[in-house]
């Protein structure tokens, strides 16, 4: 039995014309001889619609709760999927997570899959059914309860069944044709790629391309999904979309592959802080507990013994992490004059595997961004990357202004 998985995000599934269109395009699959397991989004603007009824019911709310709520969009386009392919004759039916069950573990809105149990999808496969339809997303804890994956989750869902199920492939399929050099709304010049290394899909994706979740390309790259992202809105061949692959896979690259952005970051420094050994663990310590995402660290040198620490996180985890560091003075663990947030500014990263190979990658970024007159606030690297965080207003000035400097509308 050949298993395909193919995903949905909420733009495809956005109303019942298409979701007759996402049906229509598994009914292909399943002509050509696949059982196909469909993984589905909330219908576009839905889940937003959710988490923003949970921040107004309660603003440090509850993460189960925040779980319970945000999870449902997926119950309902998971049901309707099923109908349609039923109404179409062909034998379906919709699960949600916890009926597979997908086992989570407990970090609320941030869960992480721990196992895919195959024994309930297999029997049903066995009895006749061609089409598993799944609500993205969700999962159940330990503890019996809703769970959720954050934010794009439903194409970590996707990649996760690929693996456990031995998928032949698994197919993204998106409101755009496939990964771009940046995103497309941003940059008409962007060119699609055929091909992207798993290694620069997971940093453009957790440098901010929502086209993928993070965590989804950490599995593809771990269990060795062959994984392409498509659009829902095209006739598709074998060879359309981007196919996100090995690097041996690649014939040639550009030192730099793409842009990313993010767009909602926060920069919060604490100024003056009393300089001591542990004095990083005092405040990072308290931020992890409370579940703040810190992202940049920079922390000054320190003059008598005072030091001025700046970190990023999301802008919506500003609240937290003011909460958690207020707490911490309270307490006596660390001793600052003020807390300053700053939550103007967005974060523009470069990302290639040339950069291992190729120098100069930084001056060149550094100089394309001061000739737009655009401030660096921030810096910070790795192997493969180069972000910096900036004013907000400047965001889409810089993409463009980096995707021309590495002249990324030409291949390799
Ligand atoms: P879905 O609802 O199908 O999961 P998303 O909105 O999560 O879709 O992701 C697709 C979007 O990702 C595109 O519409 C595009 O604006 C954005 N995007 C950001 N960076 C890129 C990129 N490098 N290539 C393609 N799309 C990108
Ligand atoms: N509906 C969820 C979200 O909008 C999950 C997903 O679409 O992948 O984040
Ligand atoms: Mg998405």
């Amino acid at each position: 039995m050949s298993i395909l998985v193919m995903k949905f995000g909420g733009t495809s599934v956005a109303d019942l014309d298409k979701i007759k269109n996402a049906a229509e395009k598994v009914q292909r699959e399943v002509a050509r001889g696949h059982k196909v397991i469909v993984i589905v989004s909330a219908m576009s603007g839905k889940t937003n619609e959710l988490v923003g009824w949970v921040g107004k019911t309660s603003p440090l709310y509850d993460a189960r709760e925040y779980d319970a709520v945000v999870s449902s969009g997926e119950n309902v386009t998971a049901g309707l999927l099923a109908l349609t392919l039923q109404e179409m004759e062909i034998p379906a039916r919709s699960w949600q997570g916890w009926q597979v069950p997908l086992r989570t573990n407990s970090a609320h809105a941030a869960a992480r899959i721990e196992e895919i149990p195959r024994a309930n999808l297999d029997a049903k496969f066995d009895e006749g059914m061609q089409v598993a339809v799944i609500a993205g997303f969700q999962g159940i804890s330990p503890e019996g309860r809703i769970t959720t994956l954050g934010r794009g989750g439903s194409d970590t869902t996707a990649v996760a069944f690929a693996a456990a199920f031995g998928a032949v492939r698994c197919d993204i399929y998106t409101d755009v044709d496939g990964v771009y050099t940046t995103d497309p709304r941003i940059e008409d010049k962007a060119r699609k790629l055929d091909r992207i290394a798993y290694e620069e899909m997971l940093e453009l994706a957790s440098l901010g391309a929502k086209v993928l979740q993070t965590r989804s390309v950490e599995l593809a790259m771990r269990f060795k999904v062959p994984l392409r992202v498509l659009s829902s809105f095209e006739e598709n061949t074998d060879t359309s979309g981007t196919l996100v692959c090995d690097e041996d896979e690649i014939m040639e690259s550009n030192v730099v592959s793409g842009v990313a952005y993010s767009r909602d970051e926060a920069k919060m420094t604490l100024i003056s802080v009393a300089d001591r050994p542990g004095i990083a663990a005092a405040i990072f310590g308290p931020l992890s507990e409370a579940g703040v995402n810190v992202d940049m660290i920079v922390q000054n040198i320190s003059e008598d013994g005072r030091t001025d620490m700046t970190f990023s996180c999301p802008t919506d985890q500003v609240l937290r992490a003011e909460r958690a560091i207020k707490e911490a003075k309270e307490l006596g663990e660390i001793n600052f004059q003020e807390l300053v947030a700053d939550t103007d500014v967005a974060k523009v990263s470069v990302v290639g595997i040339g950069m291992r190979s190729h120098a100069g990658v930084a001056a060149r970024m550094f100089q394309a961004l001061r000739d737009e007159g655009i401030n660096i606030r921030v810096i910070t690297t790795s192997e493969i990357k180069i972000s910096v965080l900036i004013e907000r207003k400047y965001m889409e000035l810089a993409v463009q202004a980096l995707h021309d400097a590495f002249e990324l509308d030409r291949a390799a």
